[in-house]
C-alpha cells in the first residue's frame, strides 16, 4: 500500500534515514540456510512447493511460543482478520468497537464483513483503546471489541474481558474480544504471558509484513485462538472449504513458513534490541520539554514498534508538520504520523462512520509523530538522530515563539 502523503514529510527524497524502516532487512545466515534447504527440496518435482507440512510446523512452533491452543497461518494479517470476522458473522450491522487511532486494515475488515464500525477514544499515554470510552459506545448490538496493541504497547485486556462478560449481546452472548497484534508479536501482558496466549482474548491476529517485528519475506499472517471451532473454520476458509464448505486460497507459502520458523526463534533477540534502542532514545530526549515521550515499560510490555512522540497542544497540526519537515530537510531524518485517525485519512471509513467523532483521538493524532527507529541503527547514527530531534524541536520552538 502506498504511504499516505499526509503522513510523511513534504520531501522524502535523499533522506539519510527513511521515514519508516523495513524489518525485513534483518535476515541472518540461519534464514538464508532455511531458504537454501527449501529450494533444494522443492526442486524435486515429486514434492515441489507443497506448503502444508511447513505451515503446520510453523503453526505448531508459534502456538507453543505464544501459549495458544491453536495457530493458523495466512498469507497476510489482513486476510486473517477478515476471516476471523467472517466467522463471527457480523452482517447485518453487528457492531465492532475499535480505537479511532488505528491502521485502516482492521477497520476495513469490519466494513468488508458487513459489520458496523463503532469508534472509541484512545488512552492518552499508550494510544490503546480506552476501556471507559469503549463502555460508553457499547450497545446491545455490539458483537466484538477489537483491540489493537498500539505501536507495540501491549494493552491490558482484563477491563475489556470484564466489560464483555457484564454486557452480553441479547442473542449472541458476551461480545468477542479480538486482538490486532500486528505490531506486538512476542510482547507480554502485565502478568507476563505472551500476547496471543490462551485465555487472553478470543482471537489474536499477527502480521509478518515487511515492517513488522518478524517477517516472512515481507508478507504473512497468523491467528492464535483457544477456540477449536474458530481454528477449524479458519483452516477451511483459507484452503477451499475442506471439501464441504465455502473457502478460498489464503495459504502461506512453504518458503514463508520455513523462514518464519527461523524468525520466530530470533524474535526475542530482535525485540530486545529494539526495546534497548527505544529506551536509550527516550533517555536521550528526556530533557526536551516540548516532547511527550512514550512510557518506559519493561518485561516485553512495550515493543516500541514505533517510538511515539507527542508535540505540545499548541503545535498540533501545523507545528507538528513543521517539525517533520525540518527533521527531513535540515537533518535528513525521516518520520511518519503513525497513524492518523482512520476516518480523517480514509474516504470509505469516513463515509461509513459519518456522525461519529472522537475529539480526543483527533487532538492526539494531530500531535503525533514517529521518527524512524530500528534495532540495526548504529549507535553513532542513533546519537545523530537524537541530536537532530533535539535541534529540530528547538528550531520549531524559536519559529513559533
Ligand atoms: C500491518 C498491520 C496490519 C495488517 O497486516 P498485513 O499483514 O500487512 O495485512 C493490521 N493491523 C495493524 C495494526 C498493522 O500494523
Amino acid at each position: 500500500m502506498p504511504t499516505n502523503p499526509d503522513t510523511v514529510p513534504q520531501r522524502t527524497e535523499g533522506l539519510r534515514w527513511p521515514v519508516e524502516p523495513a524489518q525485513g532487512g534483518w535476515y541472518t545466515d540461519a534464514e538464508r540456510q532455511a531458504v537454501a534447504t527449501v529450494m533444494a527440496e522443492s526442486g524435486d518435482w515429486r514434492t515441489g512447493w507443497k506448503s502444508a507440512p511447513s505451515c503446520a510446523a510453523f503453526e505448531e512452533a508459534f502456538a507453543a511460543h505464544t501459549g495458544a491452543e491453536h495457530a493458523v497461518s495466512f498469507n497476510s494479517g489482513g486476510t486473517a482478520m477478515e476471516m476471523v470476522l467472517r466467522h463471527v458473522g457480523l452482517a447485518p450491522g453487528g457492531e465492532v468497537i475499535s480505537c479511532a487511532i488505528n491502521f485502516v486494515g482492521p477497520h476495513l475488515a469490519v466494513i468488508g464483513q458487513g459489520g458496523r464500525l463503532v469508534l472509541a477514544e484512545p488512552d492518552p499515554l499508550t494510544l490503546n483503546l480506552d476501556p471507559t470510552d469503549a463502555e460508553r459506545v457499547l450497545s446491545d448490538r455490539t458483537r466484538a471489541i477489537l483491540i489493537t496493541h498500539w505501536n507495540g504497547a501491549v494493552a491490558d485486556l482484563r477491563p475489556f474481558l470484564d466489560l464483555a462478560a457484564a454486557r452480553p449481546h441479547p442473542v449472541h452472548g458476551p461480545p468477542l474480544v479480538i486482538v490486532d497484534a500486528a505490531r506486538a508479536c512476542g510482547g507480554r501482558t502485565p502478568s507476563g504471558a505472551r500476547v496471543g496466549g490462551s485465555g487472553w482474548g478470543w482471537a489474536t491476529v499477527f502480521s509478518f509484513e515487511s515492517k513488522k517485528l518478524m517477517t516472512t519475506f515481507g508478507q504473512g499472517g497468523m491467528v492464535t485462538t483457544g477456540d477449536p471451532v474458530l481454528a477449524e473454520r479458519l483452516r477451511w476458509l483459507r484452503s477451499y472449504g475442506g471439501r464441504a464448505h465455502w473457502g478460498t486460497n489464503q495459504m502461506m507459502s512453504k518458503m514463508q513458513a520455513a523462514v518464519g520458523l527461523v524468525q520466530l526463534a530470533r524474535l526475542d533477540e530482535m525485540n530486545s534490541a529494539r526495546i534497548r534502542c527505544a529506551h536509550l532514545r527516550t533517555r536521550a530526549l528526556a530533557g526536551v520539554e516540548e516532547l511527550t515521550l512514550p512510557p518506559t515499560l519493561d518485561g516485553g510490555q512495550h515493543l516500541y514498534y514505533r517510538h511515539n512522540l507527542l508535540v505540545p497542544e499548541r503545535w498540533a497540526g501545523g507545528g507538528r508538520h513543521e517539525l517533520m519537515n525540518i527533521l527531513a530537510d535540515r537533518y535528513g531524518v525521516g518520520s511518519i504520523i503513525s497513524d492518523p485517525v482512520t476516518y480523517l485519512g480514509h474516504g470509505l471509513i469516513r463515509e461509513h462512520t459519518r456522525g461519529q467523532h472522537c475529539p480526543r483521538a483527533e487532538r492526539l493524532a494531530a500531535r503525533l509523530l514517529c521518527p524512524v527507529l530500528h534495532p540495526r541503527i548504529s549507535p553513532v547514527d542513533e546519537t545523530a538522530i537524537c541530536d537532530a530531534i533535539r535541534q529540530a524541536t528547538a528550531d520549531v520552538a524559536r519559529s513559533t515563539s
